[in-house]
């Protein structure tokens, strides 16, 4: 027996029936040999964390755009929190702790430079439309290595249902979208608290009696109580008082960080470098990176330049706003 079968008989004896074993995958578009040391979800958990796009995050803004103290959030970081909040349900709930794993190191491959500006102005210059989720699954199925990364489908299905309308099709992937939410709301409150945006006294207090004082015990009570509540059950839940203080605190956060009238001079001119820089490749695809140029032959110029943008890093995008509309030194003959 194998490594791999070894792990593949501990799944199938120790996991909840409502867990998916890594041996029952609906697979891969193409194909390939089993190994002998690691499960397929493991697999996808590796092909994620080595790729391009994965390293990129490092450099996008989670609320704080291109943020110059070393202590706020990236994209990075976020999907790290939200790895190991998803991976605590997972494991106290008996659900398969790889898949969840990769999902989470998944879900924002897609996210555009300037956080949820980015997204916002790239679909509006769309004619399609954008949003973040979508190109997530776009990045793991064309524009990795090319040809995609050739993931699971339940990998590809809980990346692409992390946010939107229909849930995802496994618990697995619903524990995901879980803990994005905790792990942003909570982290958020943490970095707008160490930005001065928001004091700590005008956190709603009724909330913090039900959630808890501090950033810790927030994320222990959330936790506590979806597991509590989704033992033995075919979905993840909150309790009614959890679930309605959350909410409660999410619309807080909404109106006093995320939608709030600090934001929207700097996020001004983040729509302005987006838009020009849209433009400009649209007049000149040769421009762009070979795999963006060939992607334009392909699918037309518009999905080739939104790919470009949504890939780039806030400080790629401000780099490249500079060199093209910034003059620089030349000599004066
Ligand atoms: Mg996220």
């Amino acid at each position: 027996m194998t490594i791999r079968e070894e792990l593949e008989r501990r799944e199938r004896t120790y996991l909840s029936p409502f867990a998916v074993c890594s041996a029952d995958t609906q697979g891969r578009d193409y194909p390939i040999a089993p190994d002998d040391l690691r499960t397929q979800f493991q697999r996808d958990r590796d092909r994620i964390l080595h790729c391009k796009s994965f390293r990129r995050l490092k450099f996008k803004t989670q609320v704080f755009i291109s943020p110059e103290g070393d202590h706020f959030r990236t994209r990075l970081t976020h999907t790290l929190e939200v790895a190991q909040v998803a991976r605590t349900l997972a494991r106290c709930l008996n659900l398969n702790e790889d898949l969840t794993e990769a999902i989470a190191l998944g879900h924002d491959l897609g996210h555009t430079p300037f956080g949820h500006c980015g997204e916002r102005m790239l679909d509006k210059l769309s004619v399609e439309g954008f949003a973040h989720n979508e190109q997530s699954l776009r990045v793991v199925e064309v524009l990795e290595g090319g040809e995609g990364l050739n993931l699971t489908k339940e990998v590809r299905d809980g990346i692409l249902h992390h946010s939107g309308k229909v849930a995802p099709a496994t618990l697995e992937g619903k524990c995901v979208a879980r803990a994005d939410r905790i792990a942003y709301i909570n982290h958020d409150i943490d970095d707008a608290l160490r930005a001065g945006v928001l004091k700590e006294f005008e956190l709603p207090g009724e909330i913090l009696r039900v959630l808890g004082e501090t950033h810790g015990q927030r994320i222990d009570t959330l936790i506590r109580d979806i597991v509590c509540e989704s033992k033995d059950r075919n979905d993840i839940v909150m309790s009614d008082r959890v679930q309605s203080a959350f909410d409660e605190l999410r619309t807080f956060m909404f109106e006093k960080v995320y939608f709030d009238s600090w934001r929207h001079k700097e996020e001004a001119k983040c729509d302005y470098v987006i838009r020009m820089l849209f433009e400009y490749f649209m007049e000149h695809p040769s421009e762009m990176p070979l795999e963006y140029v060939q992607i334009a032959y392909r699918d037309g110029n518009e999905r080739a330049v939104i790919d470009y943008l949504a890939c780039m890093t806030d400080r790629y995008a401000l780099r490249t706003f500079q060199q093209l509309f910034s003059p620089s030194a030349f000599p004066v003959i």
